[in-house]
């Protein structure tokens, strides 16, 4: 299945009502679901792993159907087409950054 092939069907199935809770109220809903993939991940349950970012993406994808955002071209444009020093730029306390720097000296 493509990435906007998922979103069609998702915004065919649950727009409407989506609109009908909000923006918000849907952003509360992906705060748990993240909070329910970090309870998953904290007790190493893969299967609740699974479970739980499928809810978060399945979320994050009714949310981005309310702002009318096209997802696929959001993440080619984000993730395919930039580097991954561009996309890593800003992550100052990843490990393997931390142990780079310490071979420098
Ligand atoms: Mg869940």
């Amino acid at each position: 299945m493509e990435i906007s092939e998922f979103q069609r069907i998702l915004k065919n199935r649950y727009l409407e009502k989506d609109r009908l809770m909000g923006e918000l109220f849907m952003l509360s809903v992906l705060t748990e679901e993240v909070g329910e993939l970090a309870k998953a991940i904290r007790y190493k349950n893969s299967d609740r792993i699974a479970e739980e970012l499928g809810d978060v993406v399945f979320v994050a994808f009714c949310i981005s159907n309310l702002f009318g955002i096209d997802m696929e071209r959001c993440l080619r444009s984000r993730y395919v087409n930039r580097s991954f020093e561009e996309i890593s730029k800003n992550w100052k306390d990843v490990s393997w950054k931390n142990h780079k720097n310490t071979n420098k000296k």
